[in-house]
């Protein structure tokens, strides 16, 4: 079985606890796209409501929660606070706290004066997801993908001789750089190169970083607050359609002006602060959730998983596991109505069913 990419230490963890073997390629090496900041919030996204996209990222965030306990040397802080962006914001976290989308005692509302100790500063009425955590993305690829082949994947074909394995990876001079039963395409914005037709686009994200004492908890406000193992990141810019990697100070800029309507007095303290940061591609799709499942009108055993937007290191770990149990024939833990929302094939579906 082979691989591509870096969400590809998911579901290289999750092919390997299913008893087959993994291997991974990388053409730019473990975490050279946007799985390469120096932290990360795992947290859900909440403008889902309490319909099935909702119980699909609650799903996914307990069990990346569940698994990254087992790695407990990257976890930089629990916890994390929402504050509202909408006015209709603080009544739909209530809603959302007293369901049982999550386990109980996992969300809490806290009072202004509550949120604020919490912060270090003034803060509106906000939402506490006790679970959440701030993890460090180098530490769980190490863990999940200890071993990369370092190559880029230029085209993948059905093998057609028989007795053959039933795919081929082959690299830019069309030389064969393995072959497998199966492979799941994992490989950010250039899934759509090694798989026709998916529907795939770009949004830039810049984050910024600088050293800082006592930095305060997560936070999320439109923007979002994390605390490094010796400072805060914070952004983080969202830019459609835009490729570039580069490092640019306009998107600092942006980033403490963002920072300064979630949190003033710590963006305050950081207007004069020495900035490092990082950009890269998140992989939207048109309908705001993953790719992740057979890949559409593919023969058997090709699979994709990416789509993740900006909650990756969220959804991963379980839609990993469905994919690994899809191309290994074993049970999925993603209960089927939730699979048929990340199921790739669905938007061919729908255009179907809009034409009959
Ligand atoms: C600024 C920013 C902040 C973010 N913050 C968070 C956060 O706090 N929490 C969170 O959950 N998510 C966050 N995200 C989103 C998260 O980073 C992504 O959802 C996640 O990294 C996607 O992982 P991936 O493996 O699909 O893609 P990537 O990490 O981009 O990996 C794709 C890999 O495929 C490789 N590749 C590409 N083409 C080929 C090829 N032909 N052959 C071989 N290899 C190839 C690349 O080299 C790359 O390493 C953030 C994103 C950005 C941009």
């Amino acid at each position: 079985m082979a691989w591509t990419s870096s969400c590809g230490a998911a579901a290289a963890r999750a092919v390997r606890a299913l008893g087959a073997e993994a291997v991974i390629f990388d053409g730019e090496g473990r975490g050279a796209g946007a799985s390469g900041n120096p932290v990360a919030l795992v947290a859900p996204r909440l403008d889902a409501g309490l319909a099935e996209p909702a119980q699909l990222f609650a799903q996914a965030f307990r069990r990346a929660v569940a698994l990254y306990a087992d790695l407990p040397q990257m976890i930089v802080a629990r916890g994390a606070l929402q504050f509202p962006v909408q006015p209709a914001d603080p009544g739909r976290f209530a809603k959302i706290a007293a369901s049982d989308l999550f386990e109980p005692g996992a969300l809490a509302m806290l009072s202004p004066s509550q949120a604020g100790r919490r912060m270090g500063e003034a803060a509106p009425e906000a939402l506490a997801f006790n679970d959440a955590l701030v993890i460090e993305p180098h530490r769980l690829l190490a863990a999940w993908a200890p071993e990369v082949r370092d190559a880029a994947v230029d085209a993948i074909e059905a093998a057609t001789e028989p007795g053959s394995e039933r795919w081929r990876l082959l690299d830019a001079a069309g030389g064969v750089l393995a072959t497998a039963d199966a492979v799941i395409v994992a490989a950010g914005l250039a899934s759509g190169e090694l798989i026709a037709g998916l529907p795939l686009s770009a949004v830039r994200g810049q984050a910024s970083w600088t050293a800082l004492a006592d930095p305060p908890g997560a936070a999320a406000f439109g923007g979002y607050a994390i605390p490094t193992r010796d400072g805060v990141l914070f952004g983080s810019t969202n830019d459609r359609d835009d490729t570039e990697s580069d490092l640019r100070a306009e998107d600092h800029r942006r980033n403490l002006e963002t920072l300064a309507l979630g949190l003033p007095r710590l963006a305050e303290r950081l207007a004069d602060a020495p900035l490092e940061g990082r950009a890269s591609i998140r992989v939207s799709t048109p309908d705001y959730l993953p790719l992740a499942g057979a890949a559409p009108g593919a023969p058997a055993g090709l699979f994709v998983l990416t789509g993740f937007g900006a909650r990756g290191f969220t959804l991963a770990p379980l839609l990993a596991e469905h994919v690994a149990a899809l191309a290994l024939q074993a049970p999925s833990p993603l209960p089927a109505p939730l699979a048929a929302f990340v199921d790739p094939a669905r938007f061919a579906r729908r255009a179907a069913r809009r034409g009959s």
